[in-house]
């Protein structure tokens, strides 16, 4: 232990990352501006194609990441909301290793946040410290350690955020507030201009709330007491440079503060813009990574990776629109 890894060495462990599954038992369609098509029915394919390649490895991975948006929201509309989760979560739970879910958009436009919290969709149950391991009652937050000297939070980017809050909450009111003070749009799915940051304050995005970053910032201090390699996942990327400006987190800068100010943090793990982005922040030394989206991966193609993981560095192993990349620790 402690000396340098090479790539001939065994991973200490590895894990799986998908995102933007978005599955519906429907015909293929379009983005918003129709310029990427969405392959809704073959990204359950998708998904097996993914898992049957975990569980053939010689190493199986000891989790998979599940970067949000599992289902899209035209179930909803269909009534086949159940229906289609249950179909990928038994994909999902064929091969038996455990799943670590991560709320995005179309989680809620499916199902309200009560009903994800009492779902298989909160994996809350798979944190290691029992009930301070969670950032508060209604905020989906935890964090995990897999193996010793390493730790995963999953964080929650719909904590502040007009989807999955009751109309009549104090936090609805609020997310609804600080919305309209950057978009005068009627459509609040509208961006308030063509370019530049401020595109983030839509309706399809959202934030993290004071409680929650005091909460990250706690779980990061004493991962840097303990000299752990942190990896933060979220549905929202938080560095501009990783992602259109347009699928940002509303208060990305303040997460982005709260990363650079802790030295256990090595990467950061995003879905939602599903062309996929990355970029190495030059300061803290930390990784963002935005994973491609299986829904607008043509049938012949795939999009998942495979993490292996060493003292030094993380091999992230793409398949199809994923790109291999090497993450070296801070
Ligand atoms: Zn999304």
């Amino acid at each position: 232990m402690g000396e340098c890894s090479d790539l001939s060495q065994t991973p200490l462990f590895t894990f799986g990352v998908i995102a933007d599954i978005q599955y519906a038992d429907i015909d293929d369609g379009f983005n918003y501006h129709r310029t990427r098509r969405r392959y809704y029915r073959s990204s359950l394919q998708l998904l097996r194609n993914a898992q049957e390649s975990w569980s053939e490895s010689a190493i199986k991975p000891k989790f998979i990441l599940q970067l949000g948006d599992i289902i899209d929201g035209f179930n909803k509309g269909r009534g086949a909301s159940e229906r289609a989760l249950a179909a990928v979560l038994r994909e999902f739970s064929s091969r038996g290793v455990q799943v670590h879910h991560v709320w995005g958009n179309h989680e809620f436009y499916n199902f309200s946040r009560s009903a994800l919290l009492r779902s298989k969709l909160n994996s809350t149950s798979c944190s290691d410290e029992g009930s301070g391991a969670h950032a508060g009652a209604d905020i989906y937050a935890y964090h995990f350690s897999p193996a010793p000297g390493f730790r995963f939070v999953v964080l929650d980017a719909y904590d502040v955020s007009l989807l999955g809050r009751d109309e009549s909450s104090v936090k609805y009111t609020n997310a609804l507030n600080l919305l309209r003070e950057h978009n005068s749009n009627e459509d609040l799915n509208a961006p308030p201009m063509a370019e530049g940051l401020e595109q983030r304050f839509v309706k399809f995005n959202g934030g993290f709330s004071k409680d929650q970053l005091d909460w990250l910032d706690a779980v990061l201090s004493q991962a840097d007491e303990k000299k752990e390699r942190v990896t933060i996942v979220s549905h929202l990327p938080v560095h501009p440079r990783s992602t259109d400006p347009i699928c940002l987190a509303w208060n990305f800068d303040e997460l982005l503060a709260i990363l650079q100010s802790h030295s256990s943090v090595v990467c950061f793990m995003a879905g939602h813009d599903h062309d996929g982005g990355y970029h190495r922040d030059k300061d803290s030394g930390v990784h963002h990574l935005t994973l491609e989206g299986v829904i607008e991966t043509p049938p012949d193609s795939d999009a998942f990776g495979t993490v292996s993981v060493y003292e030094d560095r993380m091999i992230l192993k793409g398949n199809g629109r994923i790109a291999d990349r090497e993450l070296l620790f801070p």
